[in-house]
Formats: C-alpha cells, sequence, structure tokens
C-alpha cells in the first residue's frame, strides 16, 4: 500500500508456490477484507493476499491481514484444558470433559450458594456470530445470570447507545461507498491510517478521483490530521461543546434543512434552545478551538450537498460518549445528511465482529435487536427456544465495566472469559488484578494459554482461531462476510460453537434448547429469528435472503437483505426513507449539555494523557505480539512527548520516564514529537503493564464505557539501567 507516498517503494512479499487459494474474512479489525490464503503442494499454509474481487478491499491488506496466516502456528497457543491442582497453584493437563464438568459444577455451586446473578460471563467482539448466538442461548437460556456482556462495552458500547438514542436501534446508517459522494469529511476521534488501514485507503482513493473537505478532530497530530485540510486539536473530552457551538452557528445562520427537520425528526426547539448557550465566542475557551474556525466548519458542513462524520474511540471512550454520538447524529439530522449518499453518520466498529456480538449476542438483551424488557421479545425468543419466558430477567443486568467492581463488593462470585484479556485492556491495572485473585472461580476461554489473564484462572479451555473454524462477521458498514475453515483445529483446541454446545449439555435447559453442531445450521436459525416486524415496520436487521453460497458468491452481503430480495447487493444505507425504527417512525434530536467531569491536568499532575492504536497491533496484542514482523515494526510501548515539554523537565529523546498517576505508575520509553502539544503525552495501548497501569476509566453514564483517553500523569526521569532491564522482562513474557 502506498498511502500517498508515491514515490516509495510498497512491501513486497516474497513470492511462494501455491497450489490453492481459500477464501476467508479477516479477524482483526472492523474493516472486513476478504482474505484468500494460498496452500502449498503439501497442503501446508505458506502465504495470504487480498482478495481481488472483494468490494472492501479491492486486493488490499494492511500489515496484519497480509500476515496473518502465521497466526495457526504461533507460540503460546493452547494445546490442551488446563485445571489448576486443589490449592490452586500450578495448572495440569486435563480432559475436555473433566475441564466442563469442573466448569458447570462450579458455576452451579455458585448460583445455588449466591444467585443466579453471582456468575458472570464476558466475552469479546472476536468470535464468529453463529458462536456469539450460541453463546447468548446458553448464557441467557441455560445458565440464567444476567450479568453477561462482551468486551464491546470497551469500545463501542457508546456507539451502540447513541444510535438507540437517536435513531431507535443500533446499526451504523452508512457505507464505505458514502466517501466516493460526500462533498464534506468530518472524522472525530479517528486515526483511520492506523486504526483502518483499508477504510483509509478508501477514503484516499476517493479524495484522489474527487476533491473534498477532510476536517479531522483530535487533540493529537495522528497520521490522519497530517492529511487533513482542517485539524481542530480539540480540548481532550470536550467534543460535545464544539458539535453544540458548529449547530449554534448552523442554526442561527439558517443553514439546517428545514425540511428534513419537520418530515423526519422530533426534538428540533429543544436543540435549538440548548446551542444558544453555546456561541463560539464562549465555546471556543472550553473546546480549544477558536471561533472562526468553528464558523468557518459549521459552514462548511451545513453548505455541502452531503457531508457524513466518521468517529472511533476518541468520542467512545469518554465520559459523555454517549452524548457525543447523540450529538454527531444531531448535527447530521438537522442538516439532512442521514441515509443519502456520501450524507451519515458512520461510527468506525473496532473489532473484526464487534457487530456480531451486538447483533445476535444477547449480550445485552435478547438475539436480533431484541430487548429483555419487551415481554413480546421475551416471549417470542423463548418460544422459538422452547423454553419458559419466566426463565428471562426482565430488565438488562450489569456491563462489563459494572460486573468487575461487582467483584469487590461480593455481588460476583464467579466469572467466564471468553477471548477477552482484562489485565491489559481494562483501566487501572493493579485493581483489576485484585478483582481477579478474589474470584472463587474463574475459567478463561482463549486462543493462547500465555494471555496475561490466563494467570488468575482456574481452568483454562483452548480454543480454535479464526479459519480453523467456520462461520460469519459482520463488519462496520453491516456487511456479512464469512470465515471458512481452511486448517483443522490446533492440537486438542477446540471451536468456540462446540465448547458452548457441550457445556448446555451440563445445564437442564440444555436438555430442551436445540444447540446444532454445524455452524450454518445456527446460521439458518439466526436466519429465521431475523424476519419480522418491529414498530409494525419489517425489521432492518434482516439476513434471512442470505446464504453461506450467496455470501461467498458476493464478498460479502449488507443487511437488510430479506427473503424477497433479488440479486446479491444487500442495502448500503438504513434510513433512505427517513423512516426510523422509533415509535413514531421520527429519529430523536436528543439536546446535549456538557457537563466537564473529566480528570484534568493540575498542578501535581500536569499532563493529559491519551492512548490508541499503533498499525501493526491489534488490542492487547495476543495476536499480532507473536507475529514475527507484525512484533519487530513495533516491538515496545512508548510515550509521544513535546520536544519543549521534555526539555523543561531534562528528559531526552529514546530515554526512560516514569509516568505517574493517582492510579499507579509506569516506565515508559519516550520519543520525541511534536504530534502532541506541550500538556499531553500518547501511549500505544496494546501493552501489558503499560498505559492501563495509569487510566482512570470514568464510565459513561449511558454505555458504561470508560473514559480511557482523558486522565493526568506526572513524569520523572528514571534510573536508565533499571528501565531497560525492565522492559525487556516485559517484552519476553
Ligand atoms: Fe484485517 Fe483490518 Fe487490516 Fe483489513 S484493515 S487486513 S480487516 S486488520
Amino acid at each position: 500500500m502506498l498511502f500517498g507516498r508515491k514515490k516509495r517503494k510498497p512491501i513486497t512479499i516474497p513470492q511462494k508456490k501455491v497450489k490453492e487459494w481459500k477464501y476467508t474474512t479477516c479477524n482483526y479489525c472492523s474493516t472486513g477484507c476478504s482474505i484468500e490464503i494460498g496452500l502449498g503442494e503439501d497442503n501446508k499454509i505458506v502465504t495470504s493476499r487480498g482478495h481481488a474481487g472483494a468490494d472492501v478491499n479491492r486486493g488490499k491488506l494492511c500489515i496484519k491481514g497480509i500476515l496473518e496466516h502465521e497466526l495457526f502456528t504461533s507460540p503460546g497457543r493452547g494445546t490442551e484444558p488446563l485445571i489448576r491442582d486443589k490449592h490452586f497453584e500450578e495448572f495440569e493437563q486435563t480432559t475436555w470433559d473433566n475441564a466442563l464438568d469442573v466448569t458447570a459444577t462450579k458455576i452451579k455451586e455458585i448460583q445455588q450458594k449466591y444467585g443466579r446473578d453471582a456468575f458472570a460471563v464476558v466475552s469479546t467482539g472476536q468470535l464468529l456470530t453463529e458462536e456469539f448466538y450460541t453463546l447468548g442461548k446458553l448464557t441467557r437460556g441455560c445458565i440464567g445470570t444476567n450479568n453477561y456482556d462482551g468486551n464491546t462495552t470497551l469500545c463501542m458500547a457508546s456507539a451502540v447507545s447513541g444510535y438507540k438514542r437517536s435513531f431507535g436501534a443500533d446499526g451504523p446508517p452508512g457505507c464505505y461507498d458514502d466517501f466516493e459522494h460526500t462533498h464534506c469529511f468530518m472524522a472525530f476521534g479517528s486515526n483511520l491510517p492506523e486504526q483502518h488501514p483499508i477504510i483509509y485507503w478508501r477514503l484516499k482513493e476517493a479524495l484522489e478521483k474527487r476533491k473534498f473537505p477532510l476536517i479531522v478532530v483530535d487533540p493529537r497530530v495522528t497520521m490522519l490530521a497530517q492529511f487533513a485540510d482542517i485539524h481542530l486539536p480539540i480540548t481532550p473530552g470536550t467534543d460535545c461543546v464544539l458539535i453544540n457551538s458548529m449547530m449554534h452557528v448552523i442554526i442561527n445562520e439558517g443553514l439546517q434543512d428545514t425540511a428534513y427537520i419537520d418530515a423526519h425528526t422530533q426534538g428540533f426547539d429543544e436543540i435549538k434552545a440548548l446551542v444558544q448557550d453555546y456561541d463560539p465566542k464562549v465555546a471556543q475557551h472550553e473546546c480549544g478551538i477558536d471561533e472562526d474556525t468553528i464558523r468557518n466548519v459549521a459552514r462548511l458542513y451545513a453548505n455541502a450537498p452531503a457531508a457524513m462524520s466518521i468517529w472511533t474511540m476518541g468520542i467512545n471512550q469518554s465520559t459523555h460518549g454517549s452524548d457525543g454520538v447523540a450529538n454527531i447524529n444531531n448535527l447530521n439530522l438537522i442538516t439532512g445528511n442521514i441515509g443519502k449518499p456520501g450524507g451519515t453518520s458512520l461510527s468506525i466498529t473496532g473489532q473484526c465482529n464487534a457487530m456480531g456480538t451486538r447483533e445476535w449476542s444477547s449480550c445485552s438483551g435478547l438475539p436480533g435487536y431484541r430487548y429483555l424488557e419487551n415481554a413480546d421479545d421475551r416471549q417470542e425468543i423463548a418460544d422459538y427456544w422452547g423454553i419458559d419466558p419466566e426463565f428471562f430477567p426482565k430488565q438488562r443486568g450489569m456491563a462489563q465495566t459494572d460486573i468487575f467492581p461487582a467483584i469487590e463488593t461480593g455481588e460476583i462470585k464467579g466469572m467466564w472469559l471468553v477471548a477477552t484479556n482484562p489485565m491489559t485492556s481494562m483501566p487501572n491495572t493493579s485493581r483489576i488484578r485484585k478483582m481477579l485473585e478474589s474470584l472463587d472461580f474463574l475459567v478463561v476461554q482463549d486462543v493462547y494459554r500465555d494471555v496475561e489473564t490466563n494467570q488468575y484462572s482456574h481452568v483454562y479451555f483452548p480454543a480454535s482461531v479464526w479459519s480453523e473454524k467456520e462461520g460469519c462477521h459482520t463488519n462496520t458498514e453491516r456487511r456479512v462476510n464469512l470465515i471458512s475453515k481452511i486448517v483443522p483445529c490446533f492440537a486438542n483446541s477446540k471451536p468456540d460453537l462446540w465448547i458452548f454446545n457441550q457445556m448446555a449439555k451440563r445445564f437442564e435447559n440444555g436438555k430442551k434448547i436445540k444447540f446444532p453442531d454445524k455452524a450454518e445450521d445456527v446460521f439458518n436459525e439466526m436466519k429465521e429469528l431475523s424476519k419480522g416486524q418491529s414498530y409494525g415496520r419489517p425489521r432492518n436487521l434482516d439476513i434471512s435472503g442470505m446464504s453461506y453460497e450467496k455470501i461467498i458468491k458476493a464478498r460479502g452481503i449488507q443487511w437488510p437483505y430479506r427473503d424477497t430480495d433479488e440479486g446479491l447487493k444487500g442495502t448500503p444505507r438504513l434510513y433512505s426513507d427517513g423512516i426510523f425504527p422509533t415509535k413514531s417512525g421520527k429519529a430523536n434530536l436528543i439536546p446535549v449539555k456538557f457537563f466537564n467531569n473529566n480528570e484534568q491536568p493540575c498542578n501535581d499532575y500536569p499532563f493529559w494523557l491519551n492512548s490508541g492504536r499503533v498499525v501493526e497491533h491489534f488490542h492487547t496484542r495476543t495476536r499480532t505480539g507473536k507475529i514475527g514482523n507484525c512484533n519487530k515494526f513495533s516491538p515496545t510501548p512508548y510515550m509521544e512527548m513535546n520536544p519543549d515539554a521534555a526539555l523543561a523537565l531534562g528528559i531526552e529523546h529514546m530515554s526512560y520516564v516514569r509516568l505517574t498517576s493517582r492510579r499507579g505508575d509506569a516506565v515508559v520509553m519516550v520519543q520525541l514529537t511534536q504530534r502532541v502539544a506541550q500538556n499531553m503525552v500518547f501511549i500505544p495501548f496494546h501493552f501489558h503493564d503499560c498505559v492501563n497501569r495509569l487510566t482512570l476509566g470514568l464510565l459513561d453514564p449511558y454505555s458504561r464505557q470508560p473514559a480511557f483517553k482523558q486522565c493526568s500523569v506526572r513524569i520523572q526521569p528514571v534510573d536508565q539501567a533499571e528501565a531497560a532491564r525492565l522492559n525487556v522482562e516485559r517484552r519476553s513474557y
């Protein structure tokens, strides 16, 4: 890939002799690239390439996708189920039957003694959709705990919550093709070239064909900000002030789309009244963007024939993440930019199948965007599964970020973690360690035995990875694509679907509910459940027209795709008819008043701490940390620091420093760069025992997502030899 630097030679991959190419989909980020895996003469996997006929990536892959075939035999894979001895000290190998029996017995013991909700299940955005649906069946239908969530609460919960509040349902309304039609593109807290490189490539391609303004809102001069026409280096956590101020300009200058507002929204008068308090003259002092720039950007956005916004964690990971999303939706609704080509409100999802868990896992309700709070939904699912609807709780239980503190208060006694690594991913590592240590029982299900959280488990289930199994993903633009089984499961690891099915047999309702063995049979159940109506209108999350065969042929299909639909295209955009899945059919305009509850820099902790991704790694490096070239290009954590701030503290480039927050400390190597302001530092979030030793993680009141990106730290030089030793130890873990 060139990324605009056309004189540079792209990375070339040595030619390898391939006998056969097999189709699959990337299992890292939510872009949803189609991959072909090359098998050599002896049927061994030798290479991978992007699928040229797939609309998403058109033959391209980023470094993670190019090297993904190395996952199958990467170090640290779990080979056999493990169990701690009776003093819970050392792991011993055991059989699957014993590991499953012990776990089922422990779950029942805990539930009998402390109540059904005392055992929690926390999963991920990395499983296949059929596995999510089956885990939901197991957890909601058999185990019966209401404390069930996914780690998507750490990344996408605010987007889900904001979509539900604004539009009445989850589901990103836009698609990548909107880049080809937009006349103004605004990115909030999203560094596409490093987070979603192929989405960035699609944007770049659209920009090369037809110029339109690229506006980037980010406190840091990210790679995307470097390519922007206008960069707004906003004060952390003040997006709502900026957007309210933009709406102040738009409404007071009469630039809103009155016809769209009248026909398709409700609540305009409240928004109009609220934004009068956000005159750019005043707002500039809170959000750090000067008043002229606010006015210019507002006019550019509102006057564009079609304008779109994207966002990622810069909005979601905040104490007002859900409000931030609702406010981006407000901006697009009042300018008539929903459901039209190039006009949309597109949350760029994080994990490869964060959408699959949102749609089908039942984490926040029941499958197919159904609600526990709705008696008809409970009855419908209970009837379909063949159980008593009274088995379901009548409202959603705790989110992941509330489940962990509930270990401290004694409400949660046992936990099942599926493909998630809270020891690295959750804020305030030392607190998480104490919580995990105090559980009566912890079972960890993961592809890797050496995942950091497994140090605290009593039972370990070795799971199969990616194309050792079959099933679907849904990407950021609602495109359902297929992961094919290409190689046998590694050692005695098992597909997550198999593990859930075996566990179901050990519970009473598991004898009543059907748990198909084949992924395609599970998919067919989901298809059935996706049909029907909500508020008297056809459900949007309808996949009833899809089949594995059609999905492969189309290289992915976007929902809704009904059994009456012809062709293979699916639906690129939601709400094109201006009808929303609310009672009135209108979208909600939600006034967002800004309260500044961020932990802010002060005399003792004078720097903002910001965190984010690097292109080579995915989340907690569980996989990319094992892939030679990914790790070689990004082997160690580092901290970006402004050279002037470093000079004032006597800190040199490439030296180690100690960062201290109110939670803990971390030793990190310094990279001096103008990308961060003098009062801010940035650290990639992928590394264990690093940035999340420092983070606070206050929670958003609606989504319960933590504010990873707004806290404060102080910085001190440290003994260099000691720091280097610590760093080597960390890398060799
Ligand atoms: Fe995989 Fe995302 Fe890279 Fe595409 S952009 S190859 S989906 S990690």
